[in-house]
């Protein structure tokens, strides 16, 4: 059998090429490894900001939307074709996923008219959103969020906290889940409102990460006025609605994952000839049995784009995210094993290359939680996959 691209697929990929030799930033020209280092002091590099807006001005933002969206009508194929691009090269689209990622497509799907002129903005990136889902004790339950609205005339007024939410600090928009109806199942009481940041009675709170950055943020809301108009879909219909976000994160969310994890392999290949632990049959194992697993999770990634290119669900989605955050997290942890003492300084004068193994293993433990932590993940697959009951 021999595959292989379209004339079509082929002539995007050259359309596709030619764009990012002759536009790629600087910044990210030998590729972008991990945020501390490409953002400096910015929560949102400036260089990134731009680029998103080049990238949706150029129909190569979100190429399977059309060109008034950042896109250019592609296929699913091409679509695959331009992830695996970006990822090989490691450009990035932005580093703030959620307004392409989830509120640009939500509001296509559930907002109304009004609501749908918000979407090319969120998606260059002019507006920059957060999403308010978590808190203190619902996260991996959202279901349980207690943050309430009321109903007061034409006007909601919320009370309640958000927890984890990133670009709170920078955000003009929320897209903020809150119960409106106390009595119902806890699925059915809850509803999704566009909330402006800039609201009297919101207060944004930055909270640390191990590496040192603070990109996400507490947010309590203390009788914040919110006009009704601001409802995106139907009152007390925002389950559907956060099932339709994550699923819109998820989707592409895996060919990075695996291209990273490709990457890694590589570069613990040259750490190890470089620490003259290549001989070493304890490393070589462990570095082979990640590139084993990095294949077969490309390969399960294709069978599992091609089920959801022809409309059905793919349920490899989660074994992907699953399988490739905790590889992730497992090849730094490698590296710095590697490295000894050494591996484990983060400062850039000291630390071998800048600091790179360990600060990408603090950022990895971020990638086992974000859109669903491991546990999480591992009973989807467990119920939905296995067809066992649920615990
Ligand atoms: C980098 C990053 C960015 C984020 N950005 C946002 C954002 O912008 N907006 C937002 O709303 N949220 C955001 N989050 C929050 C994220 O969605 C939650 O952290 C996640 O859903 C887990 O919820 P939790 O932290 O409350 O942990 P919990 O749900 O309290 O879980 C704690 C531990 O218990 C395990 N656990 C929980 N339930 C089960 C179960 N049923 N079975 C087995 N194990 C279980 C979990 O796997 C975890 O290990 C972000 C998180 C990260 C790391």
């Amino acid at each position: 059998m021999k595959l292989e691209w379209t004339e079509p697929d082929q002539q995007f990929l050259s359309e596709l090429r030619a764009f990012l030799d002759e536009h790629t930033p600087v910044e990210a020209a030998n590729g972008f490894d991990f945020q501390g280092e490409a953002n400096g002091d910015a929560i949102i590099a400036p260089w990134l900001q731009a680029w998103q807006a080049k990238l949706f001005d150029n129909g190569w933002m979100i190429p399977g939307f059309p060109p008034e969206l950042g896109g250019r009508n592609c296929t699913p194929s091409q679509t695959m074709i331009y992830l695996e691009e970006l990822s090989r090269r490691r450009v990035p689209r932005a580093t703030h996923f959620p307004g392409y990622a989830i509120v640009g497509p939500s509001l296509l799907e559930y907002g109304n008219d009004d609501q749908k002129t918000l979407v090319s903005a969120a998606i260059r990136g002019d507006t920059i959103w957060c999403i308010g889902m978590s808190e203190p004790d619902a996260g991996s339950d959202l279901a349980g969020l207690t943050t309430r609205a009321d109903l007061d005339g034409d006007t909601f007024i919320v009370n309640g906290q958000k927890v984890w939410t990133s670009y709170a600090m920078v955000a003009s928009k929320c897209f903020c889940y809150v119960r409106t109806d106390q009595q119902a199942p806890k699925h059915k009481g809850i509803s999704l409102l566009i909330i402006d940041m800039d609201s009297p009675g919101i207060e944004v709170r930055p909270l640390t990460h191990i590496n040192g950055q603070a990109e996400f943020a507490e947010v309590f809301f203390t009788d914040v006025h919110v006009p009704v108009c601001n409802l995106v879909g139907e009152l007390n219909g925002g389950w559907a609605i956060t099932q339709g976000s994550l699923a819109h994160e998820r989707a592409g969310l895996w060919v990075d994952g695996v291209a990273r994890l490709e990457q890694t392999v590589t570069s613990l290949v040259e750490l190890a000839k470089a620490n003259g632990c290549h001989d070493d049959v304890g490393v070589r194992r462990k570095i082979a049995a990640m590139h084993e697993l990095a294949s077969s999770l490309r390969s399960l990634g294709y069978k599992g784009f091609a089920s959801y290119a022809q409309g059905s669900s793919a349920p490899e989605h989660s074994y992907m995210k699953l399988a490739s955050s905790e590889a992730g997290k497992a090849a730094f942890e490698l590296g710095m094993e590697i490295l000894g003492p050494y591996g484990a300084v983060t400062d850039a004068l000291r630390g071998a290359e800048n600091g790179r193994w360990v600060n990408s293993f603090y950022i990895s433990f971020a990638n086992t939680i974000a859109g669903g932590s491991s546990e999480i993940q591992r009973n989807i697959i467990a119920q939905r996959v296995l067809g066992l009951p649920r615990n």
